[in-house]
């Protein structure tokens, strides 16, 4: 099955009525943005994961920005972690299935050294999340930026070892890569980690050198959704896509289209 919503609340309302928006439109997916801090408290987080249950809208979280497990200060190291788990624990709350984060930028260390400290620090947060009985998948994002750990080996190498799950951003791969993608590379290297549901974002993105520079609707770049959509069909893969395009949810309404024309039915 493919479910597809945008990422945060429409334009005018609140998460609760944006789920019932969703549903009337056809969708089935929403990733509520901590973009900032946790803001919503357990007791809302139960409100609105039965409201989503009720309307069988698939629940996400982006955990907030301001995350870089190898910092070379211990206390931003500390407080990504926090912002993280506490993530999880309002995931928990929501019924939500990932909880997605970008884990971490090089700055002065090797890429060998910032993969060891991801991955201890992911392994570290997978304890706390088991002994806190929390039904949450962690989910490192792959970044759009060459400062920041999170290429698409760096990722699934991760997701191998500490058996977290992922979250895939095919246009911050495109950005990575000077604007090309090849999606079946990506989803055969994807089909080795035998998750039952991938979880990706996707939008239109413009890059420069450096990478990423900001999301753009699907009409206004790459990567397009078609080609992406037709192998995912093809290959009859379980996903959650989730819209970060400018127009978040016109977007999945977009891509729900593309997908109906290529004979998928909802
Ligand atoms: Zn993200």
């Amino acid at each position: 099955m493919i479910r597809l919503g945008p990422a945060g609340n429409i334009e005018q309302h609140d998460t609760i009525s944006t789920l019932q928006k969703l549903k009337n439109m056809g969708l089935q997916a929403k990733e509520i943005e901590f973009v900032r801090q946790v803001y919503l408290k357990n007791d809302a987080a139960k409100i609105i994961g039965k409201k989503a249950k009720e309307l069988d809208i698939n629940l996400s979280i982006h955990a907030p920005y301001f995350i870089n497990l190898a910092s070379e200060e211990k206390d931003k190291v500390i407080a990504s972690k926090k912002r993280i788990l506490d993530s999880c624990e309002r995931g928990h709350f929501l019924g939500a299935t990932h909880v997605v984060f970008h884990p971490a930028y090089f700055g002065k260390r090797s890429k060998e050294e910032t993969y060891s400290i991801v991955k201890n620090e992911i392994m570290d947060m997978l304890e706390t999340i088991n002994r806190s009985g929390w039904n949450v998948k962690l989910a490192p994002e792959t970044t759009g930026k060459h400062s920041a750990f999170g290429s698409l080996d760096e990722i699934i190498k991760i997701v191998k070892e500490t058996k977290c799950d992922i979250c895939i951003d095919p246009a911050h791969l495109y950005a990575r890569n000077n604007g090309t993608i090849n999606f079946k590379e990506m989803l055969d290297k994807l089909e080795v980690l035998k998750l039952k549901n991938l979880h990706f974002h996707f939008s239109a993105i413009k890059y420069s050198p450096k990478g990423e520079v900001s999301h753009l609707t699907l009409a206004e770049g790459g990567p397009k959704f078609e080609p992406f959509a037709s192998e995912l069909l093809k290959r009859k893969i379980d996903c959650t896509i989730i819209s970060e395009s400018p127009i978040t949810w016109q977007d999945s309404l977009n891509m729900k289209k593309i997908l109906e024309k290529l004979g998928y039915k909802f």
